[in-house]
């Protein structure tokens, strides 16, 4: 996904406001299980929303877990004779539509268990559950070594993104994060806690990379490390011709390691939504405003290099074929030279400044969607031109994916694209865009274009079936595996 704030549609400032009284319904624990419910009303009130900020669910308490033996004797209470309440890990709660809720049931706190350990040969770090993984870039970087695979925004948790895919700008290069996991701890529906991997309880560790949270907790995920690089040469360059910036950003992930760039996306300048040209120099500002007006859509193609040495040849080699091979506008080429850090917690300043506006604890009625290559300029003219360039702005960013795992990607072809379009709401005019997003994905149907959708919300059981397609019976049979009273995540609305 891109920059957030340039996906961000301003609307008029409205505070959301939380319900004063919340009251949730009853759990006794037993005392011999040894744990402590929160059921006080700011507890309650935090786990009843998430950074959608359209769904209320209240649980019924959450618990600060000390240790991943507290949420096995849960799960083992829980699960143990009639199903007693249901249960929902919760990392940041940055889900979209009450993924991580539970209604009546436990919210288990997973930021309660965060934490580091980089082996000696700093080849894998082993990560709490609830670690974000800013805090996993700021552990592992000061030691020199990384992940490789990133989301665009950081204060995300482990759990939370290896339970969805974990994509951004790298994924062309390294894949989504599920696909740098070594070895995962899980705590099943039932209570088990279970070492996996693609050697042990393979099974159980192919569902829970993707998995929605529905076969188990995971309480550490081992991470593949890498080499950190110290700094990031950061450019964005525009296009007024959607082929060219497409073939553009396709000739740029073919192309090897050390010829090519690390990292890739895109994101649309659109002339009814907002354009933040803050990124190139001012004397190009009203320009870019003018070509935005004059086209309808400008095309933003977002790349950068990592590097150690800016003496190294192949920096200014990457350099100058970017200049000199890529089609994008003359002259409108930006760069930034920043700290690996700082490129890669990015999202995090454009947090700071909607924050303080009023603007980031509003409802957000996200749509995001793989594309296949093939049928991108079906999407450009049906979806882009024909809806969004009456309403908003769009991005798009290329994966690579590993089949054995449950999270669902469109069909077989090499190259995806995934649009995320990124709305931000009023309390009032939800309704107006999810119904917005709904003649998106139904447009997209009705010609043809094969679309899976990311960090969906379904309501019905048909559309996870579709959802899931081949998969969905190894998805269901993992559930009664692993979860068969039903208790994990039933905030996804899947079974
Ligand atoms: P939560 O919302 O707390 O949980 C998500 C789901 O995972 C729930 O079903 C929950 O029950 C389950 N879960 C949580 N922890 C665990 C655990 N330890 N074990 C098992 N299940 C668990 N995603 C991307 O891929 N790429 C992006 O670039 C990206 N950018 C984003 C930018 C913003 C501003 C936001 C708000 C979200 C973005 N996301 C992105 C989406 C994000 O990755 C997901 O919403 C993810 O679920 C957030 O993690 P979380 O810790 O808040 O999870």
């Amino acid at each position: 996904m891109a920059d957030l704030p340039l996906m961000i549609t301003l609307m008029t400032v409205l505070i959301y406001l939380l319900p004063s009284c919340i009251k949730s319904s009853e759990i006794i624990l037993p005392k011999s299980l040894n744990l402590t419910l929160l059921t006080d009303p700011s507890a309650i009130s935090a786990a009843s929303h998430d950074f959608g900020n359209i769904t209320t669910v209240i649980p019924g308490g959450v618990i600060c877990p000390s240790s991943p033996a507290e949420i096995s004797r849960l799960l083992s209470y829980a699960s143990n004779g009639e199903r007693k309440f249901q249960v929902a890990a919760r990392g940041q709660g940055h889900s979209l539509k009450g993924q991580a809720a539970v209604l009546n049931g436990v919210i288990v706190n997973m930021t309660c268990l965060a934490g580091v350990v980089i082996s000696d040969d700093m080849k894998y770090a082993d990560v709490a559950g609830g670690t974000l993984w800013v805090d996993v870039l700021k552990n592992t970087a000061e030691k020199g070594v990384s992940p490789v695979s990133w989301t665009d925004y950081l204060h995300v948790s482990i759990g939370g993104t290896l339970s969805n895919a974990g994509i951004g700008g790298e994924v062309f290069r390294n894949g989504p994060q599920i696909s740098n996991v070594l070895e995962l701890d899980v705590i099943t529906g039932k209570g088990e806690m279970l070492a996996c991997s693609p050697q042990l309880n393979s099974e159980l560790f192919y569902g829970v990379l993707g998995g929605l949270g529905q076969f188990g907790i995971i309480t550490r995920a081992r991470i593949v490390l890498n080499h950190a690089p110290k700094r990031a040469k950061w450019f964005r360059m525009l296009y007024s011709d959607f082929t060219a910036f497409t073939k553009d950003q396709e000739r740029l992930i073919s192309m090897a390691d050390d010829a090519g760039v690390d990292y890739l996306e895109g994101q649309l300048f659109m002339s009814n939504g907002v354009v933040d040209t803050s990124f190139f120099p001012e004397s190009n500002q009203s320009k870019i405003a003018d070509l935005v007006k004059s086209h309808g859509i400008i095309y933003v193609l977002e790349v950068a290099k990592f590097y150690d040495d800016p003496t190294l040849p192949i920096i200014g080699q990457v350099v100058d074929m970017l200049t000199r091979t890529l089609s994008y506008l003359p002259g409108f080429i930006s760069m930034h030279d920043v700290a690996y850090f700082d490129f890669l917690n990015r999202v995090k300043a454009e947090e700071d400044k909607l924050r303080s506006l009023g603007l980031w604890e509003v409802p957000h009625p996200w749509l995001n969607l793989y594309v296949p290559k093939s049928q991108i300029l079906d999407f450009h003219n049906g979806v882009v031109k024909d809806i969004l360039l009456k309403q908003n702005s769009t991005s798009g960013l290329t994966l690579l994916w590993d089949n054995r795992m449950s999270a669902m990607v469109t069909d077989e072809e090499d190259v995806v694209y995934i649009i995320g379009i990124l709305q931000s709401a009023t309390p009032q005019n939800v309704p107006e865009v999810e119904s917005l997003n709904d003649s998106i994905i139904r447009v997209c149907k009705d010609s043809g274009i094969k679309i899976k959708q990311y960090l969906m919300h379904y309501t019905r059981k048909e559309d996870w079936v579709e959802h899931f397609g081949t998969k969905w019976s190894d998805f269901s049979k993992r559930k009664d595996l692993f979860d068969p009273k039903k208790l994990l995540s039933p905030g996804q609305d899947i079974f």
